[in-house]
């Protein structure tokens, strides 16, 4: 069962919340800047419930999550960080093509391993 997250979140804890986090950085990420949760994932503390940061935003933003789907990540967008919060970077897709995508953003990491390891070779 996944936590309803408010869509009305008072001004103050907005506010508490943009605290933490970053200005874009050069992929256009917002990087979230408090604490994170295993997975990398950033995490924030509303009414009393742990919550994961860039569900709050999205849900902020666009409204409600529905149980069906995930809040992926979106790397063609330019997503380099699962600690963003930028909305314009997150996408609604079924678990099914979430998991697709984790796959390619994977072989894409160990490709930048490989070229590191060129450089420094
Ligand atoms: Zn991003």
């Amino acid at each position: 069962m996944r936590i309803k997250l408010p869509q009305d979140m008072t001004r103050w804890e907005l506010r508490r919340f943009l605290d933490k986090v970053d200005p874009p950085n050069m992929d256009g990420c917002k990087l979230w800047t408090g604490a994170e949760i295993s997975g990398g994932y950033g995490q924030f503390k509303l009414r009393g419930r742990s919550v994961l940061a860039h569900r709050v935003a999205w849900t902020h933003e666009n409204g409600p999550i529905p149980d069906d789907r995930d809040l992926d990540h979106n790397f063609a967008r330019g997503c380099r960080s699962k600690l963003c919060v930028n909305t314009a970077h997150l996408e609604l897709v079924t678990p099914a093509e979430n998991q697709r995508r984790r796959v390619v953003a994977r072989r894409w990491r160990a490709s930048i391993q490989v070229w590191t390891e060129l450089d420094e070779g």
